[in-house]
């Protein structure tokens, strides 16, 4: 039987989605559905998600930008988050993930949900955690069973993807945090599992029993985005032990999951130098079979706290020539609080970026087109026809506010370079 055949959900969201999508992306609907069956392409879109658009990730269909979003202990706002919602939405955002751990994250997630057009993504792990920590409890007394029923409660109420960190065995998790890393583990998820595995001496349960997981995730067509729990939090860790087997372990699973009628996506690094970032793309993505690549910049420093969507931002577009389908943004505030609606925006325009600079050089038709409208419209001096092809349109707008009626800009006024050479002789 075909992933389509097994996969009822998702079926009925090609049947009803499927022809709008090739045409959006410029592929043919049988080349995406063989990339479906395939595993290189996923159909994120929970038909429980009331007013959804669903989305393909996985080139050769565009490169797709998330927006993390959410409340925090030290910052739990609603409506700031609500604000931050259609501030990512307005600047491009494909998709959002709720990752709040304060306040009533139910009546968050299902907000979220009715306002949210695009695929909203989960850490189901933050919601069951938030319980424990909440009553000033150790997380290692979580109960996994309370973590599934976590899981399929969200996945009924059209949670579209969600990261699970289902490859961070218990030996991984010993290795990232005793084994000498200059910053052990620095994802949220993942030290919570790990806590729970090292404090307990047991195996992952969301490895053990995997199948329970697909189980749910089949009925909902939920997107099992395999977490990358070990992910380097320092350049210096990348590519270590802990990394390769927790990428292993993924591929692993997402074969399996595929044969089972699931859909997986990968998650990807996290701190990198430049010079790994082509090298580790290309071997994931052969571990882990061509499954579509979810990568959180990667970051190629360390020290640009403050500018961490620009050290992001590099190792994105570097990251989606060596195949790299999905950038998780980074905001300014990265590691340094929670980012406001400024933030998001910056982040957001920073993966666009990216994934721009990466699609022209892999020379995809649509991102070579629109340079070259943007190149007709600029040299026609023609700023209408240069918004039209701008990545952030409204900025362009913005800031020329003040000269909109000139047809050169601020920038050199009489000076102008593209209207020197073709402006009628003058005078003797
Ligand atoms: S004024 Fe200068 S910056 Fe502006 S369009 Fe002309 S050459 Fe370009």
């Amino acid at each position: 039987m075909s992933l389509l055949e097994k996969n009822a959900a998702l079926r009925g969201l090609w049947e009803k989605h499927g022809a709008a999508l090739a045409a959006e992306e410029g592929l043919s609907p049988e080349s995406i559905v063989a990339a479906l069956e395939a595993g290189t392409m996923v159909l994120l879109g929970n038909p429980n998600h009331p007013g959804l658009k669903p989305i393909l990730v996985g080139q050769p269909a565009r490169v797709k930008v998330n927006a993390n979003l959410g409340t925090s202990p030290l910052s739990n706002c609603p409506t700031t988050e609500a604000r931050k919602l259609k501030t990512a939405l307005d600047a491009g955002a494909d998709t959002v993930m709720d990752l709040s751990i304060a306040g009533d994250l139910d009546e968050l997630r299902a907000g979220m949900l009715r306002s949210c057009p695009v695929p909203v993504g989960t850490v189901p792990m933050y919601a069951a955690a938030q319980k424990i920590l909440d009553a000033d409890q150790d997380v290692a007394t979580l109960n996994p069973d309370d973590l599934f029923e976590e899981i399929a409660r969200q996945a009924r109420q059209g949670v579209d993807f969600m990261t699970l960190h289902c490859g961070l065995t218990r030996r991984g998790a010993d290795w990232a945090a005793n084994g000498g890393r200059a910053l052990g583990i620095v994802s949220r998820g993942g030290s919570i599992l790990a806590r729970w595995m090292l404090e307990n001496d047991r195996e992952n349960p969301l490895l053990e029993q995997f199948d329970r997981l697909l189980e749910i995730a089949r009925e909902y067509n939920v997107t099992l985005s395999l977490g990358d729990g070990l992910r380097p939090g320092a350049g210096v860790d990348a590519g270590d032990a802990a990394q390769w087997e927790e990428v292993i372990t993924l591929g692993r699973l997402a074969r399996h999951a595929l044969e089972e009628g699931v859909q997986c996506m990968i998650e990807g690094p996290g701190h990198m130098p430049l010079h790994q970032v082509d090298g580790q793309i290309r071997g994931i993505k052969k571990l882990t079979h061509g499954a579509p690549l979810y990568v959180l910049g990667p970051l190629t420093v360390d020290t640009a706290a403050g500018h961490d969507h620009i050290a992001g931002a590099i190792g994105g577009a570097l990251g989606v020539v060596a195949g790299v389908d999905f950038l998780c943004y980074l905001t300014p505030a990265e590691h340094l609080t929670l980012p406001d609606e400024a933030d998001v925006r910056a982040g957001v325009m920073a993966s666009r970026v990216a994934a721009q600079a990466g699609e022209v050089a892999l020379g995809t038709p649509r991102a070579l087109a629109r340079e070259k409208a943007m190149n007709v419209a600029r040299k026609a001096l023609d700023w209408d026809g240069m918004a039209a092809a701008a990545l952030d349109p409204e900025t362009l707008h913005r800031r020329r506010e003040a000269h909109k009626h000139e047809d050169v800009c601020a920038m050199c006024g009489k000076f102008c370079a593209v209207k020197m050479l073709r402006m009628e002789k003058q005078g003797g």
